[in-house]
């Protein structure tokens, strides 16, 4: 495989541009003069923090250009770049001309694995536009009760570069990859993978819906074992149709229903297994019970259902799969249980921040108060509405974009009464909830899932999280 030729290759005297000082592109840039290879690093701001950055480069031998990423250094023979760096910048181009290839920070790990002349550790990869990094997490916790030595990495927040050259010694990895990551990561070939949804997002990197389906799609390129597909969502399916996978290769579906053949699904509260058996169409194997996965919303028992399948395609026992789900303990705001205050449940799921998040918490509640709203990045809300208007007791809605799911709530549920806070300081989180409170009855959820980013109001979804739940311990508070 292509990865075995260049892990072994010799990066002595080779010129390397890295694009993009940062979270990645420092780690790069530091590896690969390690390596010896003579690295410039290219960046478009020049700001005092990249020049602080640049001074620190510099003085371990790296050349740094500031305020300059679009000119191609003279001599690159390859081009490592932050994921972030949007396809079309003219740096791309001059490389496609010159004949130079561009690899992402993960394409630059997965090359890298084995130049220490270990034994590299298998990927199981997972990607979609929803709950990558609950099924990354869920998985990594049953590979560690099936007693593993493994970790979640990508684009989780620890680095693969780390993963893949650090001190640790790995029996298999989780691995979360983002549509960028994989629209430069040419060779990546994972054990196993899976795509757990799609639905439109980063449109405006990508281009196209077509492009960003192509980039998910890459994960399943070169699988040896199962390439895992979501059985609700028609395109993961086509996806793996289309891959070009190593022979042997199965398609695993997972689906909320009854498993067919080759599936994972589940049969009266038990998430079974029909795929990884001796006679798949007799016999099925029960993984764990629907009350194992936390919390137990349809969307997140998908993730499990990946999670497992993923699991399984590695070779873990089914009593691995019900300890490492049992062992999970979700990120915060994600669907997280704040607070229970007169009968009422508030419910975070700032994480919640597109249409298709949203709907899949929306759809784990009955009745809802709905607190929303933020920056829209583009989407719409009209079927997003109409799929919840049945479900809603009211909506309190803030930010920057809230008219637009204002006017999709009068066109689809004229009759659910809407507060809208037209505030933008910090006090608004907590008149957003005594809102929600006074709208709510007892037995009712208050569900924040603004299908929204939150950078119009807050630092990012964490602050926007912490901001709601102190709004509810506040009024826990007064209410005892
Ligand atoms: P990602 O890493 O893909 O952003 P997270 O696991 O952090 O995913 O979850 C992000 C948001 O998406 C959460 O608000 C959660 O409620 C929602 N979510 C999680 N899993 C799914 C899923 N399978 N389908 C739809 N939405 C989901």
């Amino acid at each position: 495989m292509g990865s075995q030729e260049v892990s072994n290759t010799d990066w002595r005297g080779k010129h390397v541009t890295v694009a993009g000082l940062g979270v990645s592109g420092i780690p790069a840039a530091r590896v690969l003069n390690g390596l010896g290879a003579v690295v410039t690093v290219v960046n478009d701001g020049d700001d005092e923090r990249s020049r602080a950055q640049a001074a620190e480069l510099e003085a371990q031998g790296i050349t740094v250009r500031l305020g300059d990423g679009a000119t191609l250094p003279e001599s690159t023979e390859l081009i490592v770049t932050t994921p972030g760096w949007k396809p079309d910048k003219p740096l791309f181009a001059a490389a496609a001309e010159a004949g130079v290839p561009v690899w992402g920070d993960v394409e630059l790990a997965w090359r890298l694995r084995g130049q220490d002349g270990r034994e590299p550790a298998p990927w199981l990869a997972v990607t979609g536009t929803n709950g990558k990094t609950t099924t990354v997490r869920m998985l990594a916790s049953i590979l560690e009760a099936a007693g593993l030595r493994t970790a979640a990495v990508g684009n989780i927040g620890v680095s693969l570069l780390d993963a893949v050259l650090g001190d640790e010694k790995y029996d298999v990895l989780a691995v979360e990859l983002s549509s960028y990551q994989l629209h430069w990561s040419p060779s990546l070939r994972a054990h196993s993978a899976a795509v757990l949804n799609l639905a439109p997002d980063h449109l405006d990197w990508h281009g196209s819906m077509a492009a960003y389906v192509a980039d998910k799609g890459r994960i399943y390129e070169g699988n040896t074992v199962a390439c895992v597909y979501n059985v609700a969502d028609a395109v993961t399916e086509e996806l793996v149709r289309e891959a070009d996978v190593e022979e042997g290769c199965r398609a695993i579906g997972f689906t909320l229903g009854t498993p067919g053949p080759s599936q994972l699904g589940v049969v009266d509260g038990i998430l079974v297994d029909r795929a990884f058996v001796t006679n798949r169409q007799k016999q099925a194997q029960e993984l764990a019970e629907v009350a194992d996965v936390n919390p137990p919303a349809p969307h997140n028992i998908a993730n499990a259902l990946a999670a497992a399948a993923l699991a399984r395609a590695f070779g873990v026992a089914p009593a691995a799969v019900r300890d490492g789900l049992r062992n999970f303990r979700p990120d915060p705001h994600r669907i997280e249980h704040v607070a229970d205050v007169a009968g009422v449940t508030y419910i975070d799921d700032s994480k919640a921040t597109n249409t298709h998040a949203a709907e899949a918490s929306l759809a784990s509640y009955e009745p809802i108060v709905w607190i929303a709203g933020g920056l829209a990045k583009g989407a719409t809300f009209d079927e997003l509405v109409t799929g919840c208007a049945g479900r809603l007791r009211g909506v309190v809605l803030m930010g920057a974009d809230r008219a637009l799911i204002r006017e999709a709530l009068a066109r689809h549920a004229p009759e659910v009464p809407v507060t809208d806070l037209d505030r933008t300081d910090t006090g608004a989180m907590s008149e957003a909830v005594r809102e929600a409170a006074r709208l709510a009855r007892p037995g009712d959820t208050v569900l924040m899932a603004p299908a929204c980013a939150s950078m119009d109001m807050f630092t990012n979804y964490n602050k926007r999280g912490e901001a709601f739940a102190d709004a509810v311990r506040a009024l826990a508070a007064e209410s005892a």
